[in-house]
């Protein structure tokens, strides 16, 4: 029989007790939701990213579908977007009744390549949304030069990337509107939670009102001017944050430069010890920072090692099925085949642990089950 040591996640959140305090704080205060605490996470998620607006939502997948909403994608606009990422890069597309037009990815990062973006270029095309794939921001450079020659709009979801920076400009204004999430797995957490951040005022308010219901003006607006009149002027949704989250959101924002560090350093240590092995970590990018959302590599063995990994309580993961390539996707019709690049790097890729609170220890206990895998094939039982 196998022993079993402790299942190792390959993403966790740590919670500390200033995180606890603050979510407290607001249970005993009067705002559960659309309080103050909302205001001041926008506010400090601004403050470290650099952009203008920030509009704090339930998910990220909320601050994507925000993003279509704002950008009036609607019906006969087409999006494109990377298929090497969650659904949900691609769902908030067909939420707002537009149609995704997938294009392929760099070989060696899996991030958008701006070659094929323009290629999938069409009168139709209105919108991009890149994917910082792993937490390494795409090629925003090129991304910027062919979105304002043809006149789309920029959408960075960057939900892999809170505290990266490219050339110097930080994750969060290299695109007209940049989305966040605040999953366990991701780099801060509110539970369930997300944010859009933009430098326009304009995107930024339709955004809010899309929060509620496309409704004009809040709760707390409304008791403080003492009226009780508000309009609905579009159709929003219910998309809004308590304000425990808001407060678990700004505590963890404190922290989160030191784990970035951490990442990158438990990210060096992985490829330190997998130098010279088939299991090949992607490519990184030059004069970036790197957020390390995954730590993902490629191997022509990746059944193998991944098997191997699960069953010594290493959980190993793989992202992404590109989202072509689900049965949703399939009965819409997008046919295998349309982003070969992506759908070959799909058979290769393995996710190994990677987030702030592992130790060295944990970090050496993946590769050395990654090299035995590699040497012997699955000899876990
Ligand atoms: C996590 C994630 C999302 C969705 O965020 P939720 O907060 O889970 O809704 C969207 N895109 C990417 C690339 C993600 O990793």
């Amino acid at each position: 029989m196998c022993t079993s040591p402790r299942f190792l996640p390959y993403g966790r959140q740590i919670i500390d007790d200033a995180d606890i305090q603050a979510v407290v704080d607001v249970l005993r205060s009067d705002w559960l939701t659309t309080g103050p605490a909302v205001e001041c996470f926008e506010t400090d998620a601004c403050a470290y990213t650099g952009a203008g607006h920030g509009v704090a939502v339930a998910s990220g997948t909320a601050a994507l579908h925000a993003a279509m909403f704002a950008l009036d994608i609607g019906r006969g606009d087409e999006v494109i977007v990377t298929p090497m990422t969650f659904a949900a890069s691609a769902n908030c597309i067909l939420y707002q009744g537009g149609t995704p037009v997938f294009a392929d990815v760099d070989a060696d990062t899996l991030l958008l390549d701006p070659a094929a973006v323009e290629a999938a270029i069409t009168p139709r095309t209105k919108a991009i949304i890149a994917v910082d794939y792993a937490g390494q921001p795409c090629h925003w450079d090129k991304l910027r030069t062919i979105a304002d020659k043809q006149h789309l709009a920029l959408v960075a979801d960057s939900c892999h990337a809170l505290g990266a920076a490219y050339k110097g400009r930080r994750v969060g204004t290299l695109a007209d509107i940049t989305a966040f999430s605040f999953h366990p797995v991701k780099h801060i957490t509110t539970g369930e939670g997300g944010m859009a951040v933009t430098n326009d005022a304009a995107l930024a308010a339709r955004m809010r009102a899309f929060r509620g219901h496309g409704i004009t003006t809040t709760a707390r607006q409304r008791e403080k001017s003492g009226a009780w009149f508000y309009e609905m002027t579009e159709l929003g949704y219910n998309y809004r944050i308590t304000d425990f989250q808001c407060a678990l959101g700004s505590s963890q924002l404190k922290k989160l430069d030191g784990w970035i560090a951490r990442r990158n350093q438990l990210a060096q240590a992985y490829d330190a010890a997998l130098a010279g092995s088939a299991v090949r970590p992607l490519a990184k990018r030059s004069a970036m920072r790197h957020a390390y959302h995954l730590y993902v590599v490629r191997t022509p063995e990746r059944n193998t090692v991944f098997k191997h990994l699960r069953a010594q309580g290493i959980g190993a993961n793989v992202h992404y099925i590109p989202v072509h390539m689900h049965p949703y996707y399939q009965e819409l019709g997008y046919k295998k085949g349309i982003c070969p690049i992506a759908e070959a790097a799909y058979e290769t890729i393995l996710t190994l642990p990677l987030w702030p609170g592992m130790r060295g220890e944990d970090v050496e206990r993946v590769y050395t089950s990654v090299r035995q895998a590699e040497k012997h094939g699955d000899i876990s039982c």
